[in-house]
């Protein structure tokens, strides 16, 4: 008899639902994932149907306890990690949402964003929820669907409907309507949550006109936090650990000190730092959020990113035709020693942190007869790593206190040049674990420690270390890199603006 103990974690992300089954080790005992549709009405509008959401993340669910021919008894928890910022308003009476999930790229509350700054919201929204007034963050877009949607402010006034991240949403669903809850540092993107009193916060609430009574519960990280119904995977199981993607990365990356960072390199890159039990303001743009609630003690975070990562190497596939695939990216930059000089600024988007220029554009710099297809595309991995070092030296600077090592994943941190680069430059060992699925990991992590399974202290030893990278750059050729970059980046910040667009 298999006395085996299983945790089943769910990884909602944007652009597809997974499930992992993971044994008592962290083993993967079985996958699955399904790819979903992204929903675009409008240029800068992205939705997603949550109701094909929870279909995905269910089905991928049974399809793994299949493939592992799991008996759903012994599935002692479930962990749900989820996409971060997207909003789903339901009405309570019929489990139905009243609009598409409004997806954390969408860009639709712009112009109200903007007002609000205009009237000079920023400072006291930054030093309650530690974020800053974007489209981005959950409370503008509930605010969107109340104002847009026939009678969703009556409901909402007579305590109809709710709100939720998509974690709150499935725990609906998983539980057949019994649990509206969320966990801290879902509830900590919202721009609705204070992150000082651990409350949702009247006065914001008030100022975006949303009643208390749409707000889930928020609940721990880790513990027993719900119950499936018995009718969904046919026995009903305890729902132990739940935590936003990045902050779930962060935990599967076993960051649990203060001062201990990671970065996933993905199509963007998400930094965030361990600050322990203290609220780190930052004064280089960075935000400040909760990375988890354990019991009574609550473990903040610094968080910076990079809108465009791997996706240069994308571009340079799909645009450029440079690559077939992306690990061939490594391939060809080995065969140039250095950059030639070439630096490559990937503002194709604008840039995110510490800049914010949503006008700079992409550019590249230094371009000779001599250039290389190779030295291209090693500028162009260097470019990744140079934006992840602009963030690593804010956050040091907000910290006071050099940052000793980076713990990397993420698809392109399968990329051997780009994490030595990134040592190189930023003087910092960089870490890669042997398993890169960290986010699915961290859930599981917590959602052990809510069945009982594992303590903080038996987790430490399942952090495996894959490769390490060390500096091995002279100093002098890190400054002048540096330096280079800078110039780069001057050179690119305002060209929208500087420049005029040619439609004809
Ligand atoms: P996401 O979760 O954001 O979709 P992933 O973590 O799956 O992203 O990583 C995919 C990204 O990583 C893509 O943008 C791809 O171009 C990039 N990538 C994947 N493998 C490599 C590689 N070996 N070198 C550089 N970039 C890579």
């Amino acid at each position: 008899m298999n006395s085996e103990k299983y945790i089943l974690a769910l990884d909602q992300g944007t652009t597809s639902s997974r499930s992992f089954i993971y044994d008592s080790d962290f083993k993967v005992t079985a996958f699955d994932q399904k790819e979903f549709k992204q929903i675009f009405p409008r240029s800068g509008w992205v939705e997603h149907d949550p109701e094909t959401i929870w279909k995905s993340q269910l089905a991928t669910a049974k399809m793994a306890i299949e493939k592992g021919h799991i008996p759903v008894k012994s599935i002692a928890g479930i962990g749900i990690t989820n996409q971060r910022e997207t909003t789903v308003v339901w009405n309570r009476e019929t489990g139905k949402p009243l609009y598409n999930a409004i997806v954390w790229q969408d860009r639709r509350t712009s112009a109200y964003c903007k007002s609000l700054k205009s009237r000079g919201r920023s400072l006291a929204i930054t030093e309650k929820t530690g974020l800053v007034i974007d489209p981005y963050f959950s409370a503008t877009k509930i605010k969107w669907i109340l104002d847009n949607v026939t009678d969703a402010k009556e409901l909402a006034q007579q305590g109809k409907l709710a709100f939720g991240t998509i974690d709150s949403w499935l725990i609906w669903k998983l539980t057949k309507g019994k649990s509206h809850i969320t966990d801290y540092s879902n509830a900590s993107r919202t721009l609705l949550f204070n992150i000082r009193t651990l409350e949702w916060d009247v006065e914001l609430l008030a100022l975006f006109g949303i009643p208390v009574s749409m707000m889930p519960k928020v609940v721990n990280n880790s513990g027993v936090l719900a119950h499936t119904d018995e009718s969904i995977l046919g026995h009903s199981i305890p729902i132990t650990g739940i935590a936003g993607d990045q902050q779930a990365a962060l935990f599967g990356q076993l960051c649990i000190d203060p001062g201990m960072a990671k970065c996933t390199y993905g199509t963007g890159c998400f930094m965030m730092l361990n600050t322990g039990s203290e609220i780190v303001s930052s004064s280089h743009k960075m935000l400040s959020t909760i990375g988890w609630k354990l019991g009574n003690e609550t473990t903040y975070a610094l968080e910076g990113s990079v809108f465009v990562g791997g996706a240069l190497i994308q571009w340079l596939r799909d645009e450029l035709g440079f690559i077939s695939e992306a690990h061939e990216s490594e391939i060809i930059a080995s065969e140039a020693p250095n950059n030639g000089g070439v630096y490559f600024v990937p503002a194709l988007t604008g840039l995110g942190a510490p800049y914010w220029d949503p006008d700079a554009r992409g550019a590249i710099f230094g371009i000779k007869r001599s250039t290389t297809k190779a030295e291209l595309t090693r500028a162009a991995l260097e470019s990744i790593a140079f934006q992840v070092n602009d963030l690593l030296n804010a956050m040091s600077q907000d910290l006071e206190v050099p940052i000793q090592q980076l713990r990397a994943d993420g698809g392109a941190a399968a990329n051997k040049i780009l994490l030595q680069f990134q040592s190189d430059i930023s003087k910092i060992a960089v870490l890669k674990p042997s398993l890169l699925e960290t986010t699915s990991m961290g859930v599981a992590f917590f959602a052990s420690m809510g069945a009982g399974i594992h303590t903080l202290d038996t987790l430490k030893d399942k952090w495996l270390l894959d490769q390490e990278f060390n500096p091995d750059m002279p100093l002098k050729t890190v400054k002048a890199h540096l330096k280079n970059w800078q110039e780069a980046i001057n050179r690119s910040l305002g060209w929208a603006t500087a420049t005029t667009e040619i439609n004809e």
